[in-house]
């Protein structure tokens, strides 16, 4: 009996966002090194940031609960924007 291989192998374990540009409204997938992700004292100043690849724009877009689960779960640089607790 002959094993095929399925060419199904993990080649990297990078994980991939979905993410919209509301600049240019272009729709691409960011690697967890290309987004940025601060972490307020509260909701307010919770967001995540990365650079739209297409135009370039600088993007600031807020991150709830379970965003920052997905990010910081994938790896994102987590900057904690508040030193006093
Ligand atoms: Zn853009």
């Amino acid at each position: 009996m002959t094993r095929r291989r399925t060419g199904m192998e993990t080649v990297t374990t990078a994980v991939l966002y979905k993410a919209a540009c509301p600049d240019c409204r272009s729709r691409f997938e960011l690697a967890s090194e290309a987004i940025r992700l601060a972490i307020g004292a509260s909701d307010r100043t919770t967001f995540y940031s990365f650079t739209c690849p297409d135009c370039g724009a600088a993007v600031r877009k807020p991150a709830g609960e379970r965003i920052v689960e997905l990010l910081t779960g994938g790896g994102v640089r987590t900057l904690r924007l508040h030193s006093t607790v």
